[in-house]
């Protein structure tokens, strides 16, 4: 057993509203130079929708083929073979197109724009070339133009599902997703660099960007299947999210964990088998990552562990951090939290849990399963993005919540709280 701490961030889906909050101090940290204008560490994106650069989640198609059975095949052949390939094969990347550009409006049509159906009518232009657009894009551009939007790749954004039925009023749904770098345990950015720029830190897992090293050969930009690496054209070298590794390495949480209004980050410590990445990277069947992901984890509490831990030269202080940290409950203990498309391999560690929809249903109705059937958003489409179409663990999640919900309402009620709703949804009644 080869025992590692991982930095690690689970977001409740419940809770977040779309504003945005997180990546303003991201951005005004992280990116706010010359050549990052267009990058966003951290960004918000509509769920169903084409999100941030456009169609990233499309993997065979638009940006350039990395996929989920490459990124097998890669593993397979130690990660070298598929380098060289990549080199000579020279990948699609994004185009500056595929990311947003800042907009504003032209108010001055408030009062000249011609008489229209719906007044005042005006369009939005670019802050850059100053141009009026017919159709522009941003963050949220979806329920912005409520679904008159371009759909590129609809099969790809309703992940499998009838995108038609799920554009009429009635069957609409929609959820924000936000999204920053994994830092996976696996990460395909770093494989597929041929400079060797890209690393992963041996004491927290947080995967950077070796700016003296990059040569600008942006394959770690194609290579990563979240597209979470950014060229910068200034300075002609990759960067990505840092984590926010010179604050968490004096105890402070993220600048978008630190700023989130709806309250729904969650940051820690996990410790993990590092022996099992392959086994659980290569496993034959998508459905079966998420599971191996999850016993790869090790119990910071067990004696046992603390004790290989100390003397594998884990430091006391990530050992602490993992003992107190919410994301190793909620990824490891409890299993609310999913992984964002396990599918792609490379063991994302920003996990996500999954939201109810809408959330008084669950706490409204007894029957778990007749509650299921009531969300709004499809438990088939969250198991797409969250559990490589597995609907088990995501209605395992659901229920979980379903209950803690029904039981901590009974006991704000005064009521005597009915522990069989937690027995319901497969709990140990704590
Ligand atoms: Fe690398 Fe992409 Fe994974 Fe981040 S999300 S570690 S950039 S592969
Ligand atoms: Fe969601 Fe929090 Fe970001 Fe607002 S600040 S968009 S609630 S993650």
């Amino acid at each position: 057993m080869k025992i590692k701490a991982q930095m690690t961030m689970v977001l409740n889906l419940d809770k977040c509203i779309g504003c945005h909050t997180c990546s303003i101090p991201c951005k005004n940290v992280w990116t706010s130079r010359a050549g990052a204008e267009y990058m966003w560490f951290n960004n918000v994106e509509t769920k169903p929708g084409i999100g941030y650069p456009k169609n990233w989640e499309d993997q065979g198609i638009y940006q350039g083929g990395w996929t989920a059975e490459n990124n097998r095949l890669a593993l397979a052949a130690g990660g070298r073979v598929t380098k060289l390939a990549r080199i000579f094969n020279n990948p699609h990347l994004p185009q500056i197109d595929a990311y947003y550009e800042p907009w504003d409006y032209d108010y001055g049509s408030l009062i000249t724009s011609p008489v229209k159906k719906h007044q005042p009518a005006i369009r939005p232009r670019s802050q850059i070339t100053g141009n009026s657009m017919e159709i522009q894009w941003g963050p949220n551009w979806e329920d912005d133009l409520a679904g008159v939007c371009e759909t590129g790749a609809a099969d790809t954004n309703f992940a499998g599902l009838d995108a038609q039925k799920y554009l009429e009023f009635e069957q609409a749904f929609m959820l924000y997703l936000p999204r920053l770098c994994e830092h996976c345990l696996n990460p395909a950015c770093a494989a597929s660099c041929p400079s060797g720029a890209l690393y992963k830190r041996d004491e927290d897992g947080i995967v950077l960007v070796d700016q003296a090293r990059c040569r600008g050969w942006r394959y770690c930009v194609s290579g990563c299947p979240y597209k979470k690496v950014y060229f910068n054209w200034k300075t002609g070298t990759s960067e990505k999210c840092i984590f926010c590794y010179p604050r968490t390495e004096s105890g402070m949480t993220t600048l978008c964990s630190a700023s989130c209004v709806g309250r729904i980050r969650y940051v820690g410590v996990i410790l993990y088998d590092a022996e099992r990445i392959s086994q659980a990277a290569s496993a034959a069947d998508p459905k079966e990552i998420y599971p191996a992901l999850v016993d790869m984890m090790l119990d910071p509490n067990d004696p046992k562990v603390l004790d290989e831990a100390e003397k594998q030269g884990i430091s006391e202080a990530f050992l602490k951090a993992a003992q107190k940290s919410p994301t190793d409950k909620l990824m490891r203990k409890w299993r609310l939290a999913l992984p964002l498309h396990p599918e792609y391999r490379t063991l994302p560690m920003v996990w996500y849990v999954p939201p109810l929809s809408p959330i008084q249903t669950g706490t409204e109705n007894k029957n778990p399963d007749e509650a299921l059937s009531d969300m709004r958003i499809p438990v088939k489409y969250l198991a797409n993005l969250l559990a490589a179409g597995d609907e088990a663990p995501v209605r395992r999640s659901l229920k979980y919540l379903m209950a803690l919900r029904a039981y901590m309402r009974s006991l704000r009620l005064e009521k005597t709280p009915d522990k069989s709703i937690l027995d319901q949804a497969g709990l140990d009644g704590k």
